[in-house]
């Protein structure tokens, strides 16, 4: 034990007590679903100063970001079910609220979502439901994202490029490239070589930092599985013989395709803000700017931990249950007696991707003739644009008005977020907040977005270890699940605490399931890691 180390008081609850490492998604649903299904007390450890994980909102002066862009959906009526129990509809405000039934298919089930049913006279804890719009700024165009067969690509590409990229697909589907080992090749082979150089070669290497030639063709089958020119075409043709407003979500349809999701009013991060009252309410603790350092393990059993607070002072705590959402990386680092050299290497080998945010509050957009607030609507309907631009940094534009008014103070004002994808050893990560906002206000007026003097306020948000990513030694993973699971009174859940590409629905699912476990007896851990295992779709495509 670390000399500055104290022993924390014991609960005064005869009940068995769980850690529960992240203050996220999975983390909260955890202790929630302890405090409603057990007798279990739980504790969750946040390191940071606010509850949500990469699915917190940021407060900056009355105004709220939203670090991605987090649509509440799930193919899983148990998550949409917990949702709507937390933040249900509210029906009124007609334009924000639809007050007519919403038609959600998902699962292949079928369900309407009924403002009338999931009701709440609390007009500030509620969910909004919001159309997804969403494009890619290429050559200075914007085209439908997903990419669809339709007049705007068409004449945006021109007839020439349009009839390369037709003629190139039926290329690579007659004469496929074998062996297919790389990213590249699983992309050129579904797609084409034309589409792939111009809209997935470059904003790939933007996000993972790695040319697809280097990333691994399974890293495609588990992220586009699904997504195909055929797929694309017959979305297109539903999509006009049944106008897009007649589902929310169809069974059949890929996640990218989805027009219509769940919103908390306040952002993401008011969903997990609410959930951390009602722990608190139900007799659980959540302590914030509490960061894990050290895992105690004895035998087959986790033991104890020890918890640093914000002035470097650590306390071991003892618990009989312990489940983990902070990086695989860090807890294998962490923990003590030190864990066999191969599960050592394995988890210090697994790579991130981190994610910077720059804020920008303005008066206009120099787009289209100028665009204020109240034209977003009419004339930049998008929730976020992929800049697919290679003469600049950013990744992506969100427009924080279209997710949710309400994550503006000033509804004169446009509030935008410019993404970054970065290593934080990265010059930019570690360049001085000013100098970010002025590079990002740079590329911003580079690509006609704005003039200077229209922007009132910036503010940078770094998010690390934002993307676990599937290369490094990702490959020989089984050896720290193997070795995590042995362990009868822990769980590994979430994003990074399974090193999976999980969404929200996902990582709340793995805890739901390991509550399912201890409850039903069952010790054996690999439900738990099979959430999203098989699944057939993802955040982002
Ligand atoms: C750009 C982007 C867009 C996304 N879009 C969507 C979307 O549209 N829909 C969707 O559902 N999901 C989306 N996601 C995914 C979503 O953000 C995650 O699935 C979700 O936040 C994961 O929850 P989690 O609890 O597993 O992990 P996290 O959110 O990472 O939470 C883990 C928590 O553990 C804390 N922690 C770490 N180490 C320690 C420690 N040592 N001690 C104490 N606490 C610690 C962290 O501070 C963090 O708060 C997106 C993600 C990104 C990056």
């Amino acid at each position: 034990m670390p000399a500055s180390s104290k022993p924390h008081p014991k609960p005064t609850k005869k009940s068995p007590r769980a850690i529960i490492i992240g203050g996220g998604p999975a983390g909260l649903t955890a202790a929630y679903e302890l405090l409603e299904r057990s007798d279990i007390s739980p504790t969750v450890f946040e390191a940071g100063d606010n509850v949500g994980g990469i699915s917190r909102t940021f407060h900056y002066k009355g105004n709220h970001i939203d670090l991605g862009g987090h649509r509440f959906f799930s193919k899983s009526d148990r998550v949409m079910d917990w949702w709507l129990k937390i933040l249900p509809i509210h029906s009124g405000e007609a334009t924000l609220f639809p007050d007519t039934p919403v038609e959600i298919t998902y699962q292949n089930q079928s369900r309407k979502v009924d403002p009338a049913t999931t009701r709440t006279d609390d007009s500030e804890n509620c969910m909004l439901v919001r159309s997804r719009v969403s494009r890619i700024l290429f050559r200075g165009k914007l085209f439908d994202y997903p990419l669809s067969f339709n007049f705007t690509t068409i004449s945006n590409l021109g007839f020439f490029n349009t009839a390369l990229a037709g003629l190139s697909y039926i290329r690579a589907r007659l004469f496929p490239l074998r062996p297919e080992k790389t990213l590249e090749q699983f992309v050129i082979n579904r797609f084409g070589r034309y589409l792939y150089g111009s809209f997935f070669r470059d904003y790939t290497h933007k996000v993972w930092g790695v040319p697809c030639t280097e990333i691994p063709a399974d890293w495609g089958a588990q992220r586009i599985k699904g997504v195909s020119i055929s797929g694309l075409l017959k979305h297109a043709l539903k999509k006009m013989v049944a106008g897009i407003d007649s589902s929310y979500a169809q069974k059949s349809t890929e996640t990218s395709l989805i027009e219509r999701f769940l919103y908390p009013k306040y952002g993401p991060g008011h969903m997990w803000e609410r959930v951390s009252e009602i722990i608190r309410e139900k007799g659980g603790e959540v302590e914030i700017n509490k960061s894990v350092v050290a895992v105690e393990t004895a035998g087959n059993r986790i033991i104890a931990v020890q918890v640093a607070d914000d002035s470097g002072e650590t306390t071991r705590i003892e618990a009989e249950w312990f489940f983990s959402t902070m990086p695989i990386k860090d807890l294998i680092a962490g923990m003590t007696p030190s864990p066999p050299s191969n599960v050592r290497e394995v988890a210090d080998g697994l790579p991130y991707r981190d994610f910077l945010t720059v804020g920008l509050l303005l008066d206009h957009l120099s787009l289209r003739g100028g665009i204020s607030a109240d034209q977003l609507k009419e004339k930049l309907p998008d929730n976020w644009i992929y800049i697919q631009e290679p003469d600049v940094e950013v990744g992506r534009l969100q427009v924080f008005n279209n997710w949710s008014p309400y994550l503006v103070s000033d509804p004169g004002a446009i509030w935008i977020g410019l993404e970054y994808f970065l290593n934080e050893t990265d010059k930019m990560w570690n360049d001085a907040d000013k100098d970010i906002i002025a590079f990002a206000i740079g590329e911003m007026e580079k690509l006609g977005f704005l003039v200077p003097q229209d922007v009132r306020d910036g503010v940078v948000i770094r998010q690390k270890k934002a993307y676990p990513a599937y290369f490094g030694s990702y490959k020989q993973i089984g050896e720290v699940q193997a070795y995590l699971s042995g362990f009868e009174n822990f769980f590994a859940l979430g994003r990074n605490g399974q090193h999976r590409y999980n969404n929200q629905d996902h990582s709340m699912l793995t805890a739901m399931i390991a509550i399912d476990n201890i409850l039903a007896g069952n010790a054996d851990k690999e439900n738990v890691w099979n959430v999203n295992a098989e699944e057939d779709y993802h955040e982002e495509k």
